[in-house]
């Protein structure tokens, strides 16, 4: 279903022109009223007036996450604190959070942003929302919730953790749209398993899943072991939060980015350029509706590229590739570039390989390397060790091909890899603490 018609299938033209527009209303207000884009505009030899087409959105500077940083906490709000009616925050790895704030209309549009995404998920009145993405400074579970109550769905605020609970709930009250990260998903199928649940059986029949890059292969996966449609969408806090993008289920190809609303760039993430449509690269994003905190060509890190060909299901808005990793996530082995997805994408097509692993980087000398861990099934784990020797030649050749990068495989038994509860922990570096 498409929610909101009028928006959601505006000509390009028209997408453009309001784009232009509220660029224009957003260039100025920043400039007039944060003091950063103020002295960075100015560094940049730009006024506002300069911003005549969308093609000028190029001769901005960018923000960078560092930016939110230094400004810590409300330095980079629009609006006085009097007019911001929420407040969120992303865990930073290290020190401080970064902080976001909304107004009213930000809420709105949010809201408004995530009732298409739900409904583009195939989320209807009538549906039951498991909301298994965590309630607090964390932007997921508000963001579902406030979505998938404006279009009418009945919606469970579960939030993340007690996973026996949550299955209890399901199977109880009903759920039919589950949203949480992707390797959650699976947790639960596991534990379900655990517990004598057939998850199969219930009545989800989508998963809304996001918050970590997943493979295709990881789709399949979660698509048969819980017979659901799974469905990826995108978003950070410091854009919106869940709702920036989403796929389809007609296509279930590429998110369509809601353009009236954001404009994407796909730049060099090492030269800062704009690449043309269609190549691979980070994208940046530029918030053309917010009041609170407005962000003009922020830097998201991801890596993907933009797909402007109309699609299946009548939407004109954009689409974004899924997601191959982000730029800070790549891995540098021996100079070569290896994103954990790359690596997910071999395993998950190795018969008897379960999805959970571990990628491990240790530096010995001056070189480094990688180790990869994987789960396989009882009954692969119980085969003769020849049977496991030829399993594990067989990753490394695959990720070889593939990658370039030769590593040790190391086949554990079925729940050695610990299990995460939010985003899980794919990669661990030792390089970072020795160096
Ligand atoms: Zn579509």
């Amino acid at each position: 279903m498409i929610w909101n018609d009028d928006f959601e299938t505006l000509p390009r033209e028209a997408i453009e022109s309001l784009q232009l527009k509220r660029l224009q209303q957003t260039v100025e207000r920043v400039y007039a009223t944060v003091p950063f884009y103020q002295e960075s505009f100015k560094k940049a030899g730009i006024t506002p007036a300069d911003i005549k087409s969308l093609a000028d959105l190029q001769r901005l500077p960018f923000t960078l996450k560092q930016d939110m940083r230094d400004n810590y906490p409300y330095g980079l709000f629009a609006v006085p604190l009097e007019q911001i009616v929420r407040i969120h925050a992303s865990s930073g790895t290290t020190g401080k959070p970064t902080v976001v704030g909304y107004t009213r209309r930000d809420i709105e549009t949010w809201t408004e942003l995530m009732a298409r995404s739900f409904a583009a998920a195939g989320g209807n009145k009538g549906d039951v929302l498991h909301n298994a993405y965590g309630y607090g400074l964390f932007t997921g579970g508000l963001g579902a919730h406030y979505g998938a109550e404006r279009v009418g769905a009945s919606v469970i605020p579960m939030s993340g953790g007690n996973t026996k609970k949550q299955l209890m709930i399901m199977q109880d009250f009903g759920s039919t749209v589950l949203t949480c990260t992707p390797s959650y998903s699976l947790f639960l199928a596991e534990a379900a398993t655990d517990e004598g649940i057939d998850i199969k059986k219930l009545k989800l029949k989508v998963g809304i899943l996001g918050a970590e890059p997943w493979s295709e292969t990881m789709r399949q996966e979660i698509e048969a072991k819980l017979n659901i449609k799974a469905i990826d969408i995108y978003g950070l806090s410091e854009i919106l939060g869940p709702g920036v993008a989403i796929e389809c289920i007609e296509a279930q190809n590429g998110l369509h980015i809601w353009e009236d609303h954001f404009i994407p760039e796909i730049i060099n993430p090492e030269t800062g350029e704009v690449l043309p449509v269609g190549e691979k690269g980070e994208l940046v994003i530029t918030t053309i509706t917010k009041e609170g905190i407005p962000l003009i060509r922020y830097r998201t890190r991801d890596i993907t590229r933009l797909i402007k060909e109309p699609c299946i299901c009548g939407r004109t808005h954009a689409r974004i590739e899924r997601l191959s990793g982000r730029s800070d996530d790549m891995l540098i082995i021996r100079g070569v570039n290896v994103f954990p997805s790359q690596i997910e994408s071999v395993l998950f097509n190795i018969e008897g390989v379960e999805p959970h692993y571990q990628l491990i980087v240790e530096r010995e000398g001056n070189l480094d390397t990688l180790e990869v861990q994987v789960e396989v099934n009882e009954q692969t784990f119980s085969d003769e060790i020849k049977e496991l020797q030829n399993m594990s030649n067989k990753i490394r050749k695959d990720i070889k091909d593939l990658l370039g990068v030769t590593c040790k495989v190391k086949l554990v038994e079925p729940k050695t890899i610990a299990r995460s509860e939010g985003k899980a922990v794919r990669v661990i570096d030792n390089r970072k603490k020795s160096s």
